[in-house]
């Protein structure tokens, strides 16, 4: 839907992603679930969230996650407000979840818009800061009311396999999400999915080494079969009129490398996505 760039993943290769918390119980059953699979998220906080809950923020990097951010307190107005004000809302969200972790480094340079309502200017801001631009590969509409966990699931298991690999939103804050959440692990697991975690490149992390062609979004995993050895200069990125969203950009984003970790419940074998800078031209 809005990029032609997503994360250079592996077929059946899977990133999770959280968005909008942290918000207790749901955070800390989200945390529980995850532990209990070995599994490594990437979680986008909002700001204000993580003033008013802190203890769950530490928890998060305690236990391994990835932390970025989410504005300060989510206007659904991003497309639309002055830049300055927009540069006020990413700052301060990062500004909210340092002050939780106690330490400005521990912040991941990761940024999602809330309601994915991006602007050139506010790319264009982040990409000056350093700051990968995230959307999403799919979603599995967990903050719709009075949907069902088992729903969320479905919805969840059959966008990721039409595309067969890819980032999935999800949202903490929800008790449907979190009946949902061992259920899509589960059945990810029963098809032969791996998880991939993504952190930032840092000294004695190196950036993961991939080319430009694996940045590209495939229009569905049938294309992308048939054009494995071929670039796909143009890829497609949603089908027409799919109302949600499809890709992911990572303006400045980087390049891959493969580090395999260990003890993982979920599968045999974890991955690692280490990213910064561009992806290679
Ligand atoms: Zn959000």
């Amino acid at each position: 839907m809005q990029y032609r760039e997503t994360l250079p993943l592996g077929p059946h290769e899977v990133v999770l992603t959280f968005d909008d918390g942290p918000l207790p119980p749901s955070s800390t059953k989200i945390l529980d679930i995850l532990k209990s699979e070995c599994v490594k998220a990437t979680y986008f906080l909002v700001g204000e969230m993580a003033q008013n809950f802190p203890d769950v923020v530490r928890r998060i990097r305690d236990e391994g996650h990835t932390i970025g951010t989410h504005s300060y307190d989510h206007p659904l107005t991003f497309h639309t407000m002055p830049l300055a004000k927009a540069e006020k809302e990413i700052n301060g969200g990062i500004d909210a979840v340092s002050k939780a972790l106690g330490n400005p480094a521990e912040v991941a340079p990761f940024f999602r818009i809330p309601g994915l309502l991006r602007s050139e200017a506010v790319e264009n801001y982040l990409a000056s800061r350093s700051l990968v631009t995230w959307s999403v590969d799919f979603d599995a509409d967990d903050w719709f009311r009075h949907i069902t966990a088992n729903e969320i699931a479905r919805r969840a298991i059959s966008r990721i396999e039409s595309k067969g690999r890819g980032m999935l939103l999800l949202h903490d804050i929800h008790p449907a999400t979190v009946t949902a959440l061992p259920i899509i692990l589960k059945e990810l697991k029963a098809r032969g999915y791996h998880i991939v975690h993504v952190v930032p490149a840092q000294p004695g992390r190196p950036v993961t080494v991939t080319e430009a062609q694996q940045w590209q979004v495939a229009a569905s995993s049938s294309a992308r079969r048939t054009a494995a050895a071929a670039p796909r200069p143009t890829a497609p990125r949603s089908a027409a009129g799919s109302p949600r969203p499809a890709s992911a950009k990572l303006t400045p984003a980087g390049t891959k490398t493969r580090r395999v970790t260990t003890g993982e419940n979920f599968a045999p074998v974890g991955h690692e996505l280490s990213l910064s800078g561009r992806p290679p031209s």
